[in-house]
């Protein structure tokens, strides 16, 4: 038996683990109130963990028996909390009705709040892990608890992680995804529409405090709404609509009042964590996240494949002898090729299996020219559509210096190929990763899918 013991001590982590958990619980276990600004509530709802729940004995043997180390999170389990609360941002968007022209402004902006939710999904793995660590060792005894009764502790972590907090969070998303996306609206519309009025659902649940922010109107490019663009707190309610300047005016406006409505909203709204905007920010505010404490070097990094996910190398993948064969073309074929994916205007249309739809331009056709990647080319949607991994993080190209970029990866008979998006939703290139020692560079970063 190896010296648990050991696990408690703080030389494993650059904070103590214990100080991570009491932020954690403090944090997270706010997340149940109601919202200090509109009285909003905690609704329950119903997940469908039981793909997750199904591999819980196994998580907790591996946690028992030290075979799982502090650096190493379970890639179903960060993956589970990914798709889950990723689902609340298709449900807050199905509710907008957006018009074609936002649409640029709504990928991107998809983007940005798609690598936010994994990537703090994959925290929450990581500081479940952590907690269920914490209770090898009884604390009164100092002694280490049979498997039973480590698992009866684990039992009540398991289900905060999995339903209360999760449902808070899924909630954050939904409401952080229709005020997003309502920003991007406003934005389009602010010529007509240049004001907008902090709204409080008003019912029995108001409290005192929701009075002093509701009705508030400012300029809509105003410093407040930078800070205090609703959801304001865990499980807020509260909206903005959208006024004419003759309406703001009638509804009671006053000029180089914001001064005093900072203030009025600061003392509503003390926590820094809601003090953002997600439309031009992200949703999970990652400074104050108390879940990335528990990432190793607290996500200072970036995570890789074999040692933070736990994911077999590319190697090991490859000596797989049902992978498929990739489709080699011929470079004069490349033309030909391209016509029988692409539209009448010349340009492929694609959704990739993540949901996000790509377009490949003339751009993306002269840089596989350029790069004579022609050869690589026919799998090219087999790629998007059916990807073994997605991976998104920085890379460091020879084109394109470091950058962010989605990756998607593929494992066809002898290598993988990959096809990378940058940070904006554009396709930039594709081919076959020919040299294998860079084979795990492409597996870096946050993992948003894996087959
Ligand atoms: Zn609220």
């Amino acid at each position: 038996m190896k010296n648990h013991f050991l696990k408690n001590c703080t030389i494993f982590f650059r904070r103590n683990p214990l100080d991570v958990i009491d932020n954690i619980q403090r944090v997270q276990q706010s997340n149940l109130q109601e919202c200090d600004v509109c009285g909003g509530v905690h609704i329950q709802l119903a997940f469908d963990s039981k793909k997750i729940d199904d591999l819980q004995e196994l998580i907790l043997k591996a946690i028992y028996n030290d075979s799982i180390s502090e650096e190493q999170t379970i890639a179903e389990l960060a993956l589970y909390y990914g798709d889950t609360l990723w689902s609340g941002v298709l449900e807050g968007t199905k509710k907008q009705n957006l018009a074609d022209s936002y649409q640029a402004n709504l990928q991107e902006w998809l983007n940005r709040q798609h690598n936010n939710i994994y990537k703090f999904a994959t925290a929450k793995s990581y500081a479940e892990l952590l907690e269920y660590r914490n209770q090898i060792i009884d604390p009164q005894t100092g002694a280490m608890r049979s498997f039973d009764d480590f698992r009866k502790y684990c039992d009540g972590i398991k289900a905060k992680y999995r339903q209360n907090w999760l449902e808070a969070e899924y909630n954050a998303v939904v409401n952080g995804t229709i005020q997003g996306v309502n920003w991007l609206q406003y934005q389009e519309n602010k010529d007509l529409f240049p004001y907008l009025k902090y709204v409080a659902i008003n019912d029995n649940r108001t409290r005192e405090a929701h009075r002093m922010l509701n009705g508030i109107i400012e300029p809509i490019d105003s410093t407040f709404w930078t800070q205090y663009y609703p959801p304001n707190g865990w499980n807020c309610r509260c909206l903005t609509t959208q006024l004419t300047k003759k309406q703001a005016e009638h509804q009671g406006y006053v000029s180089d009042n914001t001064d005093v409505n900072m203030k009025r909203a600061g003392a509503v709204v003390k926590d820094k964590y809601w003090r953002n905007n997600t439309g031009t920010g992200i949703i999970f505010d990652e400074n104050n996240t108390a879940y990335f404490q528990a990432l190793p070097s607290e996500g200072k990094k970036q995570l890789s494949a074999l040692k933070n996910y736990g994911l077999k190398n590319s190697a090991e993948i490859l000596k797989n002898s049902n992978l498929p064969k990739a489709t080699i073309g011929k470079k004069e074929d490349f033309e030909k090729h391209w016509d029988i994916f692409s539209n009448k205007d010349g340009i492929i249309r694609a959704k990739c299996k993540l949901g996000f739809e790509y377009e490949f331009n003339d751009n993306f056709k002269k840089h596989i020219q350029d790069s004579k990647h022609e050869v690589d080319f026919p799998n090219l949607l087999d790629i998007i559509k059916k990807p073994d991994e997605v991976w998104e993080g920085e890379l460091p190209s020879q084109t394109y210096g470091t950058k962010w970029f989605r990756k998607y990866l593929k494992y066809y008979e002898g290598k993988p190929y990959v096809v990378l998006i940058d940070n904006t939703g554009i396709p930039k290139t594709m081919y076959a990763i020919e040299n294998n020692s860079s084979w795990e560079k492409y597996r870096m970063g946050i993992l948003n899918y894996k087959k």
